[in-house]
Parts: structure tokens; sequence; C-alpha cells
């Protein structure tokens, strides 16, 4: 499991270690001092699956010099892009080999289904790599319009030494949409997973190794966020951090960089996204599992997932009928099961907010019309995925980012209402929305303030398009797509005068 060449594992035999509590993620520093370790339990049962690095703020600050000396030496940077290319296609190749095992590791350490670790998240992840690899030989520079007695280009150089803070609910993909496209660029990267999910990330940089990337150039510090995030923060060698997370740690984010060196902060935070029906929509099974996707899908610890359903009057009933009844399908349960596609909540604490959400809503006069309970099973932070009806604007279930399986139901009758309904929120991450009307399609596709709009259906885009949020969803760059490389470089204009 820690050796760098050892043969890739079974997802039963990934289940076994953890039953042995024998997984391990440590610090990948160059010249680092082994750190004192913590015990790493899965929210699935509660149980020590292992042991996690509990890294510090002086364990960044050497992973930051190790960075900056490859940075300057060009030992990374200065490869031809063709051969960094080469080794991060390598890179995805070990990844392609280690698919089942990486699954195991964010099934075992986040709680999450496993069908949905091996189907989706990692042929995502190692997708992202492939494409970034592909990329790096293909992004030009430009000339400018100088007349003849000048001449000027713009070139994109890496930027330096780059922070990548990374959230617990998608941790291999999320490492992915970080490290590929810094990386790629030249820089040098350190990279903090969520302390409650360091397992994947381990494995996939050992790999990077393997496949020959410099060790300086990609580095981990395990730890908390109030010790090694705060740490990558305020570091005054670091030129940018690139933040998935909560809009609270965010702003965060924004303090370290004005207290230190101002270096460059994107953020990519929350959301409460809408999912509008329309009167004519048409609900066959295909709309309504969207519908649902969007709503419960990875327990809705989704930053995108579409926690208000605003629907016509006319179309009520029928949609929460056949919602709840799709909706049954949905198994709860222990996440190493295949049939399942609900897993526990990542944490007691997390479990508690989701739980007094539930609790607020029906205070504030929601009316419940299905789920709303715990279930013990295991570590019993499991929450049925629950409706409510008649939530109105002013409710705190209609404002507040729950982040887990609960959701909220307000009726609209004209289309402006269902318009600003949508955009009433400090949120625009994503919307989708239900139509058949070409004319209606298109204007409330301008209207709505939200990085990613999807029309009859659930989508989050792919790889190739960019993906981030409006107002308090973040701002500063975007992740995926060839915008992505933006966060990771500095603009140079050069100027032959003569
Ligand atoms: P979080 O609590 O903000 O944590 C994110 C990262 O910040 C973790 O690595 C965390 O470390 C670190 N951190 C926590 N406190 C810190 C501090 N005081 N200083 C510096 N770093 C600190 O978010 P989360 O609970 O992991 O993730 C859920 C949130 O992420 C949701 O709001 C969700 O909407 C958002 N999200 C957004 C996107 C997007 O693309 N827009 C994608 C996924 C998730 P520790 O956890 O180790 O303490
Ligand atoms: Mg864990």
């Amino acid at each position: 499991m820690t050796t760098a060449n050892s043969s890739p594992l079974s997802v039963q035999q990934v289940f076994e270690l953890a039953k042995q509590g024998k997984l391990f993620a440590g610090n990948l520093i160059v010249g680092g001092k082994p750190a004192k370790t913590v015990d790493n339990t899965t929210p699935i049962d509660n149980s020590v699956i292992g042991q996690i690095a509990d890294g510090t703020a002086d364990d960044v600050d050497v992973a930051v010099k190790a960075a900056r000396e490859c940075f300057e030496s060009g030992e990374w940077k200065d490869k031809h892009p063709a051969e960094r290319k080469r080794i991060m296609q390598a890179w995805a190749r070990l990844l392609e080999a280690h698919k089942d095992e990486l699954s195991a590791l964010d099934c075992i350490d986040a709680g999450k289904p496993i069908s949905e670790c091996l189907n989706t998240d990692l042929p995502a992840t190692i997708e992202t790599f492939n494409w970034y690899a592909e990329s790096v030989d293909k992004v030009f520079g430009k000339v400018a319009p100088t007349g003849t007695d000048a001449f000027s280009w713009v070139v994109k150089e890496p930027i330096g030494v780059v922070g990548a803070v990374l959230p617990w609910n998608f941790p291999a993909q999320m490492f992915a949409w970080k490290v590929a496209p810094a990386l790629i660029m030249g820089n040098s990267v350190i990279v903090k997973p969520a302390e409650l999910t360091s397992l994947s990330a381990y494995r996939m940089i050992e790999l990077a190794y393997q496949a020959g990337v410099p060790k300086a150039a990609l580095q981990m510090v395990c730890g908390r966020g109030e010790t090694v995030g705060q740490a990558i923060g305020l570091h005054p060698d670091i030129d940018v951090v690139s933040f998935t997370g909560s809009t609270e740690v965010g702003r965060l984010f924004l303090q370290y960089s004005a207290q230190s060196n101002l270096k460059e902060i994107v953020l990519e935070l929350g959301g409460k996204s809408p999912q509008i029906v329309f009167d004519d929509a048409i609900l066959d099974d295909d709309a309504i599992d969207n519908m649902l996707a969007a709503a419960f899908w990875n327990m809705s610890e989704n930053c995108s997932c579409g926690s208000r359903l605003l629907v016509h009057h006319s179309k009520k009933a029928e949609l929460l009928a056949k919602l709840t009844e799709k909706l049954g399908a949905w198994q709860l349960g222990d996440p190493r099961d295949e049939n399942v596609s609900l897993g526990p909540m990542i944490e007691q604490a997390h479990f508690d907010k989701v739980m007094n959400h539930i609790k607020t809503a029906q205070n504030e006069g929601a009316k419940l019309i299905t789920g709303g309970h715990s279930v013990n099973i295991g570590s019993g932070w499991y929450v049925e995925p629950t409706i409510f009806d008649e939530v109105d604007s002013q409710m705190t279930l209609f404002k507040q980012e729950v982040f887990g399986p609960v959701l909220a139901v307000t009726t609209f009758d004209v289309d402006n209402d269902a318009i600003a309904l949508a955009n009433d929120s400090d949120y625009g991450l994503a919307a989708s929305f239900y139509t058949q009307n070409l004319g209606r399609a298109l204007k409330v596709a301008n209207a709505i303030k939200a990085g990613t709009v999807s029309i009859n259906g659930f989508s989050e885009g792919d790889i190739t398009t960019p993906f981030g949020g409006y107002k308090q969803s973040g701002f500063g760059g975007r992740d995926n797509g060839l915008e992505a490389l933006e966060q990771y470089c500095q603009t140079k204009t050069v100027w032959v005068v003569r």
C-alpha cells in the first residue's frame, strides 16, 4: 500500500486492509521529517481504518522551499511540453491500472458509494489527467498588432508555487481538477487534501513519482485546515492558492492573502442551485432521474446539488408523486455494497448539521413529503433522502446550503417569478430547468445568474467546459476546460522596439 512500486489492489483487498486498520496516508515532502500521525476513521461504521499524517506549518515551510527550488531550477517547468505530456500520460495509465484501488480508497474514506467511485469519480479523474496532458502542447501565445516598427508577443508563463486546498466530497476528482492543470503548466504544486479524505491523494502522488514527476514538483502536506491550510494561505512564497470548499473558509483565504504576499486566490465555493420545472416540462422517467440525481447524487454532498426545486403550480402534484415513487429505488446503506446509491454523511458533526436543517425546516412550517429521519446502520450517520414542500423564499432551507439530502420545493405561477426565485440566492454555481419551449429556454438561460446552466437535464459539464460560480459561489478563475490553465499562469508581454 505504501510502497511506490506495489501492484494494484482490488476493491476487496482495500476493504480488508481497512478492516485491519492498515490504510495509511503520510506527508510527501522533499527533505521533510516524518510527521506525527492520527487515527483515520471511516464514516461507514466509525471504525479506525488506519493512520494519516497530522502535518504542521513547519512541514508546509519545508515543502515550499523544495517547491521553489524545483521551480527556479527548471527541473520540471523547463522540460519540453511534450515531455511533461508524456510523463502525465504515463501517470494516467498508472491511475487506470489502480482504478479499483483508488475507488475503494475514496469509498472507505468518504463513505461514497463504491459503484459511483468505480463508474463516475475515477473515470473522470483519469480523463482529467489525460485531457490536460494532451492540452499542453496546444497552448499558443499571441502576437500583438504593432505595425512594422516593433514586434510584441504575449506569452503564458507558469506562475510558480501553487497551493491546492481540497474538500472531502470528491477526493480523487477534486485532486485531479487542481493538480492536472497546475502541474502540466510547469508549476510546483503543494496539495492539502481535506483531513477526512487523504488516502487517494497519497496513492495518486506515489504513482506520479513512479511515472516520472519530480518529487519536489508535487508534494503533499496532510493535516488540519486551521494548521496546514492556514499555513498555505499565509505563506509568503506561495504564488496562488486554488481552493475548493465552503464559502466561510474561502473568505479566510482572502484574508490570508491580504495579510501575507497578496498571492492570487481562486475560490470554488458553495451553492444552492435551483431546478425549475415549467408548465410544459415533460416529466418522463429520464427527466425525473435527472432531477433526483441533481438533488441527491453523492448524498447531496455536492456543490452543484440542485437543492431548490421550483415548480409551476400546475405540475406540482404530478412531479411530487413521480419523484417520491422513483426515489424509493435509491437504496441507502453501506456504500461498499454495489447496489447502494446513498452512503452515510461524511462525519457526525456534518450529520448533526443536516438533521438540524430538517428540524428547522419543520419548525419554520415546511411540509415534509418524504424522508426526514436518520437511519441507524453502521455509524448511524445515515440520513433518508428528504423532500419538503411549501418552502418559501424566507425559510432557512431556501437560503442555506445543507450539503445533505434535503430537497426544498417551492411553487411559482409565472416565468418571471421562477427566474426571480432562481436568482434569489447568495450563490450562483449551477442551475437546471425543464421546458419544451425554445424561446423560453433562451430567455431563462440568459437570465439565470449561475456558472453552469443545464436545459432538460442535470449536468456539471465535462472536462472540456469551465466550471465555477457567480456571486458567493466563488471567483478568481474556473476549474476545467482550457480556462483552468489560466489559474496557474502569468501573462508576460515582450516588446522588441528596435
Ligand atoms: P471546508 O470545510 O471549507 O474545507 C475545505 C478545505 O479547507 C479543507 O482542506 C479544509 O481542511 C480546509 N480548511 C478548513 N478550515 C480552514 C482554515 N481555517 N484555514 C485554511 N484552510 C481550512 O469545505 P468542505 O466541508 O471540505 O467541503 C464542502 C464545501 O465545499 C461545500 O460548501 C461545497 O459546496 C464546497 N464545494 C465547492 C465546489 C466547487 O467547485 N464550487 C466543489 C466541491 C465542494 P480540513 O477539512 O482538513 O480541516
Ligand atoms: Mg476518513
